[in-house]
């Protein structure tokens, strides 16, 4: 069925990935049109918090690999994730669009802290409200995070942009031809077949406390407005 339904409250994760546009850092032409594609979503009435990753920067994981201390190259990843916040601000702003930036990671001059109280007052008069470092914890990912914040604000959903891939496959579409796209699935499936478009934390928060997930491919000129506005694209996954 091709059902849409606006969310009152929706967490988007944002991934890195598609604001460095294939390269390290912020190419400043791809944030323009995710802004105008959230401006345009936040125009139509739902109110969005948008949870910022950082892997166009600096991935943990990745740092630890290459010799760094895993706690600190966190704390690299976390910061990156700010400068995307800043950006996506930066030209939310320039289209007419309110918006705060909360860090989990105190840092006064440049935004405020998270504090979930006001951010549900700012989405409530229409801001956008962007979410930066993570949970401010070593060893966790922003997908989870995205989760955690989707239910402390009370939001409706997680909608999952994902670079590379347009919905759940029962494999890897890229790899192996036999690879099925699914519309919809349970997080216990997810779980069992160890689907890796979100990390197992963050399906877990979710089946535990029965808030859907919606995976969809960040690319395209309107996927974003498309699944912000309610829009059945990709991947649901429900408890
Ligand atoms: N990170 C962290 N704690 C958090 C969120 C993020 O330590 O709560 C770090 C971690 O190193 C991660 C990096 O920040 O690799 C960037 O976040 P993520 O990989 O989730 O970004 P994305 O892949 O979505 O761009």
């Amino acid at each position: 069925e091709n059902t849409s339904h606006r969310y009152r409250r929706v967490v988007l994760k944002l991934s890195g990935e598609v604001f460095g546009g294939g390269a390290v850092g912020v190419d400043p032409d791809v944030v323009a049109g995710i802004a105008a594609q959230i401006a345009k979503a936040s125009a139509g009435g739902s109110q969005i918090a948008v949870v910022m990753g950082g892997g166009n920067f600096f991935r943990g994981a990745e740092l630890q690999a290459r010799g760094m201390e895993r706690a600190r190259a966190d704390y690299m990843g976390m910061l990156g994730t700010v400068m995307n916040c800043l950006a996506l601000q930066d030209f939310l702003e320039k289209r007419g669009v309110d918006t705060r930036v909360q860090t989990a990671i105190t840092m006064a001059q440049v935004a405020e802290a998270y504090i979930p109280r006001r951010a549900m007052r700012h989405l409530e008069k229409g801001r956008v409200v962007i979410f930066g470092a993570g949970a401010g914890m070593p060893y966790f990912s922003t997908d989870t995070v995205s989760v955690q914040r989707a239910l402390e604000i009370k939001a409706d959903a997680v909608l999952m942009s994902k670079n590379g891939v347009d919905a759940v496959y029962t494999a890897d579409p890229r790899t192996d031809p036999t690879a099925e796209r699914l519309d919809q699935l349970t997080f216990e499936e997810a779980l069992r077949r160890d689907i890796k478009v979100a990390d197992a934390a963050a399906f877990s928060l979710c089946k535990e406390n029965k808030l859907p997930m919606v995976v969809f491919g960040a690319e395209g000129e309107d996927t974003i407005a498309r699944a912000l506005s309610g829009e059945r694209i990709g991947t649901l996954i429900t408890s």
